[in-house]
């Protein structure tokens, strides 16, 4: 593949970011985060620096630009006015998607993947839908749904500040992480959890996605340290083996697009 001075958009003349798309590869990825609390162990930003982190492999692997990470995003309803926290309204969140996604095809990028860190799905869906009326090829990936039940890596689900998120921290950002203040967390559902699906679970039949209700207790009221799940079983190899899934996991379908519709060609969305 040819070489590039940098990966990030804003790091790029905008002659280099129209060649690329032109000559090499025209699939762009906005790598998307949140500030939000993650316990007493992790900083606020780890669903961006999760994404960055993700993103940077990922288009080395690929070849795919990388559009600049927002550093807030949106959160379901149970996230707001927990301390750290900082949410976009659900229409700043879906505008924002929708613009930054229009922008970059006018440089001649015909290919997008939303690739989110955190659980956002309330305006990641809504953005790919309104793209896709405007005739915009958008795909909308959550990391963790890469994980289902996925206990070659993992002892638990993934929830929040926990294990998974943390061992991808130990991985990516070790520098941001204390593991001696990592802790078990709390969190219980207005219905039963057997009815929920974890963001790193496979369903069952009849379970409910954990998008799909609001069944969450408020986090303000309801969580002492922050964490859903535990923090203490988090490794750096654990890390290791979550970010090599998901980055040869996202690399892979980014060559099966690129084979199907090749550098120039605009999948016929519209
Ligand atoms: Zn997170």
């Amino acid at each position: 593949m040819k070489e590039r001075r940098f990966l990030w958009w804003s790091e790029l003349t905008a002659g280099e970011v129209v060649n690329w798309a032109k000559e090499v590869c025209d699939v762009a990825i906005l790598p998307i985060g949140a500030t939000e609390q993650h316990g007493p162990h992790a900083p606020c930003g780890v669903d961006n620096y999760n994404a960055i982190g993700l993103a940077e492999l990922i288009a080395k692997k690929s070849g795919a630009m990388l559009l600049n990470t927002p550093m807030y995003g949106s959160h379901p309803y149970h996230h707001w006015y927990m301390p750290g926290n900082i949410p976009l309204s659900y229409e700043t969140h879906i505008g924002l998607l929708c613009d930054i996604i229009q922008g970059a095809a006018v440089s001649g990028y015909n290919k997008f993947i939303i690739l989110s860190a955190h659980g956002q799905v309330s305006t990641t869906l809504v953005a790919v839908h309104k793209l896709g009326l405007a005739g915009h090829f958008t795909l909308s990936l959550h990391w963790y749904d890469f994980l289902r039940d996925d206990k070659n890596a993992l002892v638990d689900y993934m929830w929040h500040a926990d294990e998974a998120e943390t061992s991808m921290g130990l991985y990516l950002y070790p520098q941001y992480i204390d593991m001696s203040k990592a802790a078990k967390g709390g969190g219980t559902p207005l219905v039963d959890r057997k009815f929920i699906i974890a963001p790193g679970q496979a369903p069952r039949p009849g379970m409910m996605y954990h998008f799909e209700g609001t069944f969450a207790r408020p986090e303000y009221k309801e969580l002492d340290n922050g964490i859903i799940g535990d923090a203490t079983k988090a490794t750096r190899e654990k890390g290791e083996k979550l970010v090599t899934a998901v980055v040869d996991h996202v690399s892979d379908l980014i060559a099966d697009i690129m084979q199907r519709w090749p550098v120039g060609v605009k999948p016929p969305v519209k």
